[in-house]
């Protein structure tokens, strides 16, 4: 069982295996959805630039965007569980609330998808001892991030376009599809990803199984 979230890309092959990334890779994680107006916008974004994310999907935003879901999987991303409906203080929830949480969450993806979550974010990257083991006991590897540009906040297009260019080799960055107005994200990604690609690092999937469809 890991004691701390996975939160770097070597961080990830530590508890996942494989081989080792490239030297220049680069991870891209995408919050709250789906959203039925901006997930298919920064999915038209990720298809341009051919990079691949991964979405961290809350399971009760699932249900109702079941299309939306299946497009992302479909366009070859990978899919996390991201609860069934992304209480705050997840660390401090007894393992029975927690447990529904997840399994809430993994079944709706699942069916949703055809793709079975291997990674677990939790709320607002809230951890404890007991979060992390009853994400083991799921089967599920916790999963944070180093580069937070608090697009969720609004802090202005050049905020969250500095923050993110700011990027380095091995980084995991956050940002969200999910949860409000996301303009200001969709148009930061649309400086940020060929920016980031023309410095020569590559955007790399997160997930050790392919995805599977029905
Ligand atoms: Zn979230």
């Amino acid at each position: 069982m890991l004691k701390q979230p996975v939160s770097t890309l070597a961080d990830y092959r530590r508890a996942v295996g494989g081989p080792a990334f490239p030297s220049h890779a680069i991870a891209l994680t995408i919050d709250d959805g789906p959203h039925p107006v901006w997930t298919p916008k920064i999915l038209r974004l990720l298809r341009k630039h051919h990079a691949p994310a991964l979405f961290c999907m809350i399971g009760n935003q699932v249900l109702g965007h079941e299309t939306t879901a299946r497009d992302v999987a479909k366009d070859g991303h990978h899919l996390a569980n991201h609860t069934w409906s992304h209480p705050t203080f997840l660390g401090r929830r007894r393992y029975k609330p927690v447990h529904k949480e997840l399994h809430r969450a993994q079944e709706k993806i699942y069916d949703t998808t055809g793709q079975a979550p291997v990674l677990f974010r939790s709320p607002g990257g809230d951890w404890s001892p007991a979060l992390l083991r009853a994400s083991a006991g799921d089967g599920l590897i916790p999963l944070d991030w180093n580069k937070d540009p608090r697009d969720w906040d609004k802090p202005g297009v050049p905020h969250i376009t500095r923050r993110l260019l700011a990027a380095k080799p091995g980084d995991i960055l956050l940002c969200h599809d999910g949860g409000g107005d996301r303009s200001q994200t969709y148009a930061a990604l649309a400086i940020v990803i060929p920016a980031l690609q023309a410095r020569g690092l590559r955007f790399v999937a997160l997930d050790r199984k392919p995805p599977t469809h029905r």
